[in-house]
């Protein structure tokens, strides 16, 4: 060996042993434990990411990041909701079961706010709640239907003719031609008579699932799907039972997760729980025995985390 070189001894300080991950220097020991998802391990699994390239992962490390709540999924395919809190999974059953329970307790006989004595006065009533209140068409539908008493009636206008009648509920025109239209096509196509039956309620015109739903469900007692109106729209994604923003989609989340012969009763809870205390702009969450379930956003009072994505 030529003068002056020195092999390579360990260093006393025992730093070479060691890695760095991020900030923090780890033992090789501590290393092993962190792979093998030891209990004392204290530094996240985000930590050895970090590690340097080309050193193999250890099978642990594979189980770890499936592990990872982000990175679930549902049976579909589809990444679940789940929040970034370990273990915490907001469709877990028996979170949905406590919502709905606590639903029963203070809303226990709730039934539709729209005043009817028939398939066709709701199904109309229903039309005109669009982007109005329910309190707005019961001061319209009274004298709207001493006026014309039947479908027949109603079939026999112009929708101009109507206009006048139905002003007061906003988009007059609109819904002018879809109550005449609708009047027109159920004398026509099926006997004067509100057909029962999802596939033929969407081929009236102005009708698409939401009214479907609230004249199957509230008239017919058919649970067909679930009434995705403003108030179920928002509270449903303030309590994560969906992420989606589409009602057609958010419908198809919350049948999958209500127990069918829930469906129609949750979406009348939920649409006086809309009305009296999860308002859209400053829900009274000091009051809402779903307090401590629910994770909003837009909380105005929480004893629980918030989630930034549980919003309206
Ligand atoms: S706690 Fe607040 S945001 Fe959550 S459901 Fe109740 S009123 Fe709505």
């Amino acid at each position: 060996m030529p003068r002056g070189v020195v092999p390579r001894q360990p260093a006393r300080s025992g730093r070479q042993d060691k890695v760095r991950v991020g900030r923090t220097l780890l033992s090789a020991k501590s290393v092993q434990k962190l792979s093998a998802g030891g209990k004392d391990a204290h530094v996240g699994t985000g930590a050895l990411a970090s590690q340097p390239r080309g050193k193999s992962r250890g099978p642990s490390q594979g189980k770890a990041s499936m592990a990872d709540p982000k990175r679930r999924q549902t049976a579909s395919g589809k990444p679940a909701l789940v929040s970034k809190v370990k273990g915490y999974n907001p469709l877990a059953p028996g979170r949905v079961a406590e919502i709905l329970a606590r639903l029963d307790l203070l809303y226990p006989e709730v039934t539709c706010a729209l005043t009817h004595s028939s398939a066709w006065e709701l199904l109309v009533a229903t039309i005109l709640s669009a982007q109005s209140t329910d309190v707005n068409v019961n001061r319209v539908t009274p004298e709207l239907f001493r006026k014309y008493p039947t479908v027949e009636a109603l079939a026999a206008l112009t929708p101009e003719q109507l206009e006048p009648d139905v002003r007061s509920t906003g988009f007059f025109r609109n819904k002018s031609k879809s109550v005449v239209g609708a009047a027109k096509k159920i004398v026509s196509d099926f006997g004067g008579q509100v057909p029962d039956d999802m596939e033929k309620l969407l081929t009236l015109p102005g009708v698409a699932r939401k009214t479907a739903n609230v004249v199957l469900g509230s008239w017919f007692k058919k649970a067909e799907g679930v009434v995705v109106d403003t108030h179920v729209h928002r509270i449903s994604r303030r309590l994560e039972l969906t992420q989606q923003n589409d009602p057609q989609k958010i419908e198809q989340d919350l049948m999958r997760v209500i127990p069918r012969e829930k469906w129609i009763l949750f979406s009348h809870q939920i649409i006086w729980h809309g009305r009296k205390l999860c308002i859209a702009r400053k829900p009274k969450c000091v009051d809402c025995p779903l307090e401590n379930l629910c994770h909003a956003a837009d909380k105005t009072w929480s004893t629980v985390e918030m989630h930034k994505e549980a919003k309206a």
